[in-house]
C-alpha cells in the first residue's frame, strides 16, 4: 500500500511534532509516522526547563537556537492552547543556580551577563528568600528570573492534538520504519506499507543515527540515559528551578518536584538503577535537607539524543535531495524545539532559515560512506 503527502516526518517526538505543527499552519500537507505512540520517548521524559536567551546577543549556534526558541515559547504555548484546548503548563518560574561555588560560578554569571540576560548574584540572605530551607553550607548563588518551564507530558499531548486539529496525519505504532537509498532520494517503508512524500524529515531522536545508516551516512547521534525521580511534598519549599551544575530540581505547581538527572552512556537501556536514583535523592537532600522526608512518587528514565559536540544536527542530509534531519539535541531538545522546527520548515519550503545553520549542519561531522 502506498501512502503520500507533501512532507513525511519520521519520529513523533517534540522535534517532529513541532515541525509538523508549524508546517501545517502554513498550509502544507504533513504526515508524521512513529513506530510507537508519539511523544513517549525523551520528549516525554524530560524536565521541561526552558533557560532564557536573547537573540540580540546570541553569538554561538547553541545560543542562537536557545534564544530564538525562548523568544517563541510564550506565544507558542498560547497558540497551542488555543488550537488544542490543552494547557502545557508554561510559566516563568525563575531559576536559582547554587554552584559549584568559586571561579566556575563567577564565570557562569559573567557569561549570562555578557549575553544580556537578567541575572542577580545572591548572598546567603537573598538565597534564603528564594529557597527558605536551603542547606546552610550554600552561601552564594545566582538568580535568573526569566527562566521558564513547561510540563512535558502536557506539552506533548497539546502538540499531538494541535497537529491533528491542523490536519496533520499522525500514524502511530506502524512498526519499525526503514529507509533505503534510491539514488539521491529515499524509499521509506514500514512492515505493512510504503510511504511517499515530496520531502522527508528525519526526527527519530536517539535512533536517527541507526535510521540513516542504510543511507550510507554515519551520523554520530547516540543515546545518553537520564534518570529522574519525582517527589511529592505537602507544601513546595521553593517555586523556582534549582540548578547545581548538571543536576537540578524542578517544582511543579501541584506540589511535585522533579529531581534530575543522570548522564549515562549505556546504549538503549532505558531503565532506572539503584545507583542513579540514590544519587538523585542524595542530591535533593544535600540542597534542601527537608526533602529527605519527601515521598518518592515515581522514577523514570529517558534517552537523550547525544552528539559529540552536544549540539544538534539540523539541515539537509548530505548526498540526498529533499531529505532533512533534526536530531541530536541532547539536553536541550525541548527548549530548542520551536526554533529547530522553524529552521526545518524553512529549509523544506525552500526558504532561507531565519537563523544561521553554522555549527549545526550535518556536514560538520558526518562521514558519508559508500552504500
Ligand atoms: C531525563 C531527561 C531530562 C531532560 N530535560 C530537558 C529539559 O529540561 N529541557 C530540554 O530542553 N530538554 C531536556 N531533555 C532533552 C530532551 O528531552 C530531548 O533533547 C528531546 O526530547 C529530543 O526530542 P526528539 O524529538 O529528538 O526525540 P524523542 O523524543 O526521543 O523522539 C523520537 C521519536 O522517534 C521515534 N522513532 C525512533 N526510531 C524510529 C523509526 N525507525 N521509525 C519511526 N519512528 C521512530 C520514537 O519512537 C520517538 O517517538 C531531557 C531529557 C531527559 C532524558
Amino acid at each position: 500500500m502506498q501512502h503520500g503527502s507533501d512532507i513525511l516526518i519520521i519520529g513523533g517526538g517534540v522535534i517532529g511534532l513541532t515541525t509538523a505543527f508549524q508546517l501545517a499552519g502554513q498550509g502544507v500537507s504533513v504526515t508524521v509516522v512513529d513506530r510507537q505512540r508519539v511523544g513517549c520517548e525523551a520528549s516525554w521524559a524530560g524536565a521541561g526547563m526552558l533557560p532564557p536567551g536573547d537573540m540580540a546577543t546570541a553569538a554561538t549556534p547553541e545560543s542562537r537556537l536557545r534564544s530564538s526558541s525562548y523568544e517563541m515559547w510564550e506565544q507558542f504555548s498560547v497558540q497551542l492552547r488555543e488550537v488544542s484546548g490543552i494547557d502545557n503548563g508554561y510559566r516563568k518560574c525563575g531559576a536559582v543556580e547554587v554552584g559549584p561555588a568559586g571561579a566556575v560560578m563567577e564565570l557562569q554569571i559573567q557569561q549570562w551577563q555578557a549575553e544580556g540576560l537578567d541575572c542577580e548574584t545572591l548572598d546567603r540572605a537573598a538565597l534564603e528568600r528564594h529557597v527558605p530551607g536551603l542547606n546552610p553550607e550554600i552561601q552564594r548563588g545566582a538568580y535568573l528570573p526569566e527562566f521558564a518551564q513547561v510540563r512535558n507530558p502536557r506539552h506533548l499531548k497539546a502538540l499531538a492534538t494541535a497537529c491533528q486539529r491542523r490536519g496533520v496525519e499522525i500514524l502511530e505504532e506502524v512498526g519499525p520504519i526503514s529507509v533505503r537509498s534510491q539514488g539521491r532520494s529515499v524509499e521509506v517503508t514500514s512492515p505493512s506499507r510504503h510511504f511517499g512524500a515530496d520531502r522527508l524529515c528525519l526526527t527519530a531522536g536517539s535512533w536517527t543515527g541507526q535510521l540513516v545508516k542504510p543511507l550510507g551516512v554515519e551520523l554520530p547521534v547516540a543515546p545518553v540515559r537520564g534518570q529522574i525521580a519525582q517527589l511529592r511534598v505537602g507544601q513546595l519549599p521553593f517555586s523556582c528551578v534549582i540548578e547545581r551544575g548538571r543536576r537540578y530540581m524542578v517544582p511543579r505547581a501541584d506540589g511535585l518536584i522533579l529531581v534530575g538527572s543522570t548522564e549515562e552512556y549505556v546504549g538503549f537501556e532505558k531503565r532506572n538503577t539503584t545507583e542513579g536514583i540514590s544519587a538523585l535523592l542524595g542530591f535533593a537532600e544535600s540542597i534542601v535537607p527537608e526533602l529527605g522526608a519527601a515521598e518518592v512518587v515515581r522514577c523514570w528514565a529517558g534517552l537523550r539524543p547525544g552528539s559529540p559536540d552536544e549540539l544538534p544536527f539540523v539541515g539537509p542530509l548530505p548526498g540526498y535531495d529533499n531529505v532533512f534531519v533534526g536530531a541530536g539535541h541532547f539536553r536541550s531538545g525541548l527548549q530548542m524545539s520551536p526554533a529547530t522546527a522553524a529552521v526545518l520548515a524553512d529549509l523544506m519550503l525552500d526558504r532561507s532559515p531565519a537563523i544561521s545553520l553554522d555549527g549545526l549542519g550535518l556536514n560538520r561531522i558526518t562521514i558519508p560512506a559508500t552504500v
